[in-house]
């Protein structure tokens, strides 16, 4: 697993069932091409290196070949992509990315259930996070893509 160290702000997360106080690292504001993608539970974090990442262009292609002909907003998009993405990366220790997550979770009781609070002034810390990569989705054949994020829109499209 390739890891990339890069600067983030530090703040504090409450969870609202067990009480616990905890941090969480994030990107202060919209950076230009990196994002930060959580695992499905929230525990864990990586680093979406946009302009390099080879999946995002694919992905962004099948999406838009699934609703020719069809009106497909730019947030509809967004939303779509979102929650189809996570299925091409490969897991961060196990865990699976969903890139519609926002927030993180309670690391003392995995709740979800937690406020998120600014420290100000602020606090900016060299954290060490894994890459987001791809090995499993490059070895797929084309039409095993296709169907693999069909499929996914298909749910996505179900929960809303
Ligand atoms: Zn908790």
């Amino acid at each position: 697993m390739e890891v990339r160290e890069v600067m983030l702000d530090m703040f504090e997360g409450r969870c609202l069932d067990c009480g616990g106080i905890f941090e969480i690292f994030n990107f202060p504001d919209f950076q230009y091409g990196q994002r930060i993608l959580r695992t499905a539970g929230g525990e864990d974090i990586a680093l979406l290196d946009c302009p390099h990442d080879t999946a995002m262009p694919e992905v962004s292609e099948l999406i838009r070949n699934e609703y020719r002909g069809r009106p497909l907003k730019d947030s509809q998009f967004a939303k779509l992509f979102n929650k189809v993405f996570g299925v091409v990366c490969d897991p961060i220790d196990g865990k699976t990315l969903d890139a519609s997550r926002v927030g993180a979770s309670c690391p003392h009781c995995k709740s979800s259930n937690i406020n998120t609070y600014e420290i100000v002034p602020r606090v900016s810390v060299a954290v060490k996070v894994p890459i987001v990569t791809h090995k499993v989705w490059e070895q797929l054949a084309e039409n095993q893509k296709r169907s693999l994020i069909s499929e996914k829109l298909a749910q996505a499209r179900s929960t809303k």
